[in-house]
């Protein structure tokens, strides 16, 4: 066994007997969380709840609302508001955070517990707590759950199952992306074995919408911009959705976070951007590249983070000033200077 192999299963060991020994646990995932998040924070949650353990759940979103997508999720009524959460958790568990800040209000708390383990699988992870399961080479954060809960000795049924390949089938993008290793493959096998349905995850987690997100897209798309000498000569295609333009349609913010799977299929462009404008008027920004571009890398440069082909960053500056900023940083690999 290397060094690193052995200090990562003592970080197993520490995590499994932590968890065994705690009374209650205290569970947090990245804010605006997408269904890697959710899933892997509510399925740890609930295999342990089954196990007569006390747990609270929840992110650190100022205004805290369950995404409409994610609402099927099994596990729901562990969830409690920021407000609720416990000031200083004897042990606390943080899904899919790749730094503290990611967990917004709930970053304080994080900072005064007791013991905190950091489970996600984003090669830029800070390592902000006492023990870390980070897998860089996991497709998701479930993926490292699942392997925690195997480790525990804890059943998967299929509410479990259904939180975990929520997870799994959002981060590969339903298996096409390029993370998705045989590992994922085999992992999903033995999900679907308890009876979970995944046509039904499916459908609520990418086919379906209000009439009202037909309007916003048509108007977000109205105004892509293709501009094909950006990113090296790559090309460059990127929109906006503004408050104003859900505002006209009464359509809520959460069903927007999708657009860019939209907009990332433009064949004359290696980047798509999509910014959004949140209720507050501050814009998230998600980026998408097909490989020749490494965009956590711009992300973070920006005070965001993500995957080389799957970051984003929140910007308090205009639409054009944002792209101004970001543009020049879209150099494709061996490019840079
Ligand atoms: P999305 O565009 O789907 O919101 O995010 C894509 C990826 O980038 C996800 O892995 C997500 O966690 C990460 N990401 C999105 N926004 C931020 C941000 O503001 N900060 C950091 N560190 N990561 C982000
Ligand atoms: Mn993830």
């Amino acid at each position: 066994m290397t060094t690193n192999e052995a200090a990562r299963e003592a970080d197993w060991r520490r995590a499994t007997e932590l968890i065994r020994s705690a009374g209650t646990v205290a569970l947090a995932c990245h804010v605006s969380p997408d269904g890697d998040a959710l899933g892997s924070m509510l399925g740890l949650g609930l295999a342990l709840a089954r196990t007569g353990k006390k747990v609270v759940a929840s992110f650190g979103d100022r205004v805290f609302a369950v995404p409409r997508l994610l609402r099927f999720l099994p596990g729901q009524s562990l969830l409690v508001e920021p407000s609720a959460y416990p000031a200083e958790p004897d042990l606390m568990i943080t899904f899919d955070a790749s730094t503290m800040e990611r967990l917004g209000l709930l970053a304080p708390h994080a900072g005064k517990a007791g013991e905190l383990v950091v489970i996600d699988h984003h090669v830029s992870n800070t390592r902000f707590g006492t023990v870390h399961l980070v897998d860089p080479g996991a497709a998701s954060t479930t993926m490292v759950v699942d392997e925690l809960v195997n480790r525990l000795g804890l059943p998967i049924d299929r509410e479990v199952a259904t939180c975990l390949y929520a997870g799994l089938v959002t981060d590969t993008g339903s298996f096409r992306h390029s993370i998705t290793t045989p590992a994922a493959h085999a992992m999903a096998g033995r999900l679907l074995a308890t009876g979970l349905r995944p046509e039904e995850i499916a459908r609520e987690l990418w086919d379906r919408s209000p009439f009202a997100y037909l309007r916003v897209l048509g108007t977000a798309l109205g105004r892509a911009t293709l501009e094909p000498d950006a990113v090296g000569g790559l090309g460059l295609v990127w929109t906006s959705v503004t408050r104003a333009d859900r505002a006209a349609e009464g359509l809520p913010y959460d069903e927007v976070e999708g657009m860019i799977d939209v907009v990332r299929r433009v064949d004359e462009a290696e980047v798509a951007v999509v910014l959004k404008e949140d209720d507050e008027g501050g814009w998230n920004v998600s980026t998408r590249s097909k490989g020749a571009v490494d965009v956590a890398r711009a992300c973070a440069a920006l005070g965001g983070g993500g995957h080389s082909r799957a970051a984003g960053f929140s910007s308090a500056l205009s639409v054009a000033d944002t792209m101004a900023a970001l543009r020049p940083l879209l150099a494709p690999e061996g490019s840079r200077s």
